[in-house]
């Protein structure tokens, strides 16, 4: 639709200051995105722990014990879709409760579904270290107890391009920011916000 609009399309393009200055645009769309957070807990980085963006990528790598660090609404779908698959799933959140962002339809069916596919959840546990046996957490008391799983799936959230966006904000006289780069979001919020910003060139 984009290109049979007449848009013209650069693929493998890293926009920076001295791109937009050298294009010498009248008007610069900001929708750089998001990406995921990964905190610096130990083990976090090491080959049995997957990033919930990577699922796709990576779902060879899944063994049938999996433990979802995160019951944000990425988390739980990811959850969902694993136990469907017929794996063992334990589900860990600090929060009191799961996917509170989730709107006021979808959160029920998300949290039946948690339920009729038998995950395991453990709320109020935040994880302390990932090792080859599972997720270390503490729970409300500060006791520390291992969620068992030989995979870990990442889903801490996702984090705001910010860097990227301070650095092109002043390039062009018309200048908008749209969607995840603004503040993670939906696809919704992000069409809406690209669509107005485009009216108001
Ligand atoms: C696991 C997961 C599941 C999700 N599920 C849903 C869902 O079911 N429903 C829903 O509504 N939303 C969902 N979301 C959120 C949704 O993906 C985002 O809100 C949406 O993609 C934001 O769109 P965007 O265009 O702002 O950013 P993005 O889709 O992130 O696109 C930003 C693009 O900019 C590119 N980029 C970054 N820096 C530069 C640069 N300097 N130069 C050029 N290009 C650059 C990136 O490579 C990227 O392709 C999910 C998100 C995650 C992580």
């Amino acid at each position: 639709m984009a290109e049979a609009a007449g848009v013209e399309i650069r693929l493998n393009t890293t926009v920076t200051k001295e791109y937009v200055e050298k294009e010498n645009v009248d008007a610069l769309i900001i929708a750089v995105g998001s990406k995921p957070v990964v905190p610096p807990i130990p083990g976090l980085q090491d080959d049995n722990v997957i990033v919930v963006n990577n699922y796709y990528l990576e779902k060879d790598k899944v063994s049938d014990q999996v433990v979802v660090l995160g019951g944000g609404m990425a988390g739980c779908e990811a959850a969902i879709h694993l136990a469907q698959e017929g794996k063992s799933v334990q589900l860990i959140e600090m929060r009191s409760e799961l996917a509170p962002d989730a709107n006021i339809r979808h959160r029920p069916l998300l949290l039946a579904e948690i339920e009729q596919n038998k995950i395991h959840v453990h709320i109020g546990y935040k994880g302390l270290r990932v090792t080859e046996e599972g997720v270390v957490c503490t729970d409300e008391a500060g006791k520390e107890h291992l969620v068992p799983g030989t995979t870990v799936i990442c889903a801490l959230g996702q984090q705001a391009r910010r860097d990227v966006v301070e650095e092109l904000i002043d390039c062009a006289p018309y200048v908008a920011q749209i969607g995840d780069c603004v503040r993670a979001s939906t696809i919704t919020t992000a069409i809406y916000q690209g669509y107005h910003a485009a009216l108001d060139i």
